[in-house]
């Protein structure tokens, strides 16, 4: 029997559902099924609480975190920080959050609500400099703070650096959770998989349980935004950057490796909105610019004669609820 009473809503995180989206299929007259993995279901909100619980907790096991004396740090664009700050907040941690600026206002709140402490890059120098040199490049950004933090470490600070972006536990949470869920949940029955890419955690941790399983028979579809692109946030191209900008988790003898995925796609941009917009009237899943940049890749997919009638997953990492100051749902 399941549980009725929690101790903490760490105790919530994943499980989520899988959602056949009928009223976007009949508006668009798609004859594949596609089934989102719906991540606004994790307790605080996206599918970010994945990564940042198993990082924790390995963390707390290992012996590198004390509730009460770490402070746990983490630079980010907004799921993973709120994340950090909300389970940390279970937890017994501090948090201290490097906020990208130009992430929507709201986020900014909310990790302030769990208590967090919020720094805007554009307050640490270092960072500022790094990001112009480099066009606002996450990797690189990372890379300065990574010193900064072992400065202060040096200087005894008690600090742990979360390091979505590197944190080898990032995909292999999705393996265990994410891709392990979607083959269960689809019984194994799933032609394909579309996800946004950013840190490329979850695309590859799905990817990866799911070759397991039937040796590259489910097609793996990855969506990023153009190099140039402002607008679809949280995710990063991948594709024509330089090679210190490909991420771990899909860098292979200093290029893509070709194991994790079949096919990318250069979203476009308005297409996504326009899918993200459509999805929450035909189907009332309100989803984020990514989920709606991934609906994008799967309905060209799902055009395709080869998966007419079959199960395409399509993931949406979090709620539009965080956008509506943004030009996604805003006036
Ligand atoms: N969508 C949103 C809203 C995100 O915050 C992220 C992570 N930055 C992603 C998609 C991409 O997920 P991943 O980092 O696992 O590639």
């Amino acid at each position: 029997m399941s549980k009725k009473i929690h101790d903490s809503l760490a105790e919530l995180v994943g499980h989520t559902p899988l959602v056949r989206l009928h009223g976007y299929e009949e508006k668009l007259g798609l004859k594949a099924h596609i089934l989102a993995k719906v991540e606004y279901f994790n307790p605080i909100g996206s599918i970010k609480d994945r990564i940042v619980l198993r990082i924790i907790e390995e963390a707390e096991k290992a012996g590198k975190i004390k509730p009460g004396k770490t402070t746990l740090v983490e630079y980010t664009s907004g799921n993973t920080g709120i994340a950090v700050s909300a389970i940390g907040a279970i937890k017994g941690y501090k948090v201290r959050i490097y906020l990208q600026d130009g992430v929507s206002h709201e986020r900014l709140l909310v990790m302030k609500a769990f208590g967090a402490d919020v720094t805007k890059i554009s307050e640490v120098p270092e960072l500022q400099d790094a990001l112009a040199a480099t066009n606002n490049d996450f990797v690189a950004a990372t890379n300065i703070l990574k010193q900064h933090i072992r400065d202060r470490q040096a200087a005894g600070d008690d600090i742990y650096f979360v390091d979505q972006m590197i944190n080898p536990l990032n995909p292999v949470a999705h393996h265990d959770t994410t891709g392990k869920e979607i083959w269960e949940d689809t019984e194994g029955n799933v032609a394909a998989v579309v996800a946004s890419v950013g840190t490329a955690g979850t695309i590859r941790g799905i990817a990866d349980y799911i070759h397991e399983k039937n040796g590259g028979k489910t097609k793996i579809f990855a969506v990023e935004p153009a190099e140039t692109d402002t607008k679809l946030t949280g995710i990063h191209n991948f594709t024509e950057v330089p090679a210190e900008r490909i991420p771990p988790s899909l860098k292979e003898d200093g290029g893509v490796t070709k194991k994790v995925f079949d096919e990318v796609f250069v979203a476009d941009t308005d297409g996504a909105f326009d899918a993200a917009r459509t999805v929450a009237k035909t189907d009332g899943v309100l989803v984020g610019n990514s989920s709606g940049a991934a609906l994008w890749g799967a309905t060209i997919i799902a055009k395709r004669e080869e998966f007419a009638g079959k199960n395409i997953v399509v993931v949406f990492p979090d709620t539009g609820l965080r956008y509506l100051s943004t030009t996604l749902f805003g006036e």
